[in-house]
């Protein structure tokens, strides 16, 4: 069964729902940091591009989803 976010949307979450989610959830987070391996896909003619990256930014510093995070809201609430 598929667990659904809240219908007042994650923007009126708390910052402790939040990552809650996030440490259940979210493949880049670990013992509350994250590990900043973004992604993002490329859809070409004949294929799909994958691409993968570290985003020195993110990498190894608390996760910070309360204050806005694409991969959180591209990738890891879409499947929730
Ligand atoms: S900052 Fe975003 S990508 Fe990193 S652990 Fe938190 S939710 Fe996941």
């Amino acid at each position: 069964m598929k667990k659904l976010l809240p219908k007042t949307g994650k923007q009126n979450m708390s910052k402790g729902a939040l990552q809650s989610i996030a440490r259940r959830e979210c493949a880049n987070y670990h013992d509350t940091k994250c590990l900043g391996i973004m992604m993002q896909s490329e859809k070409t003619d004949k294929n799909t591009k994958l691409y993968m990256w570290k985003d020195d930014d993110m990498a190894d510093k608390p996760c910070s989803v309360e204050k806005g995070c694409g991969y959180f809201d591209i990738i890891v609430t879409p499947g929730l």
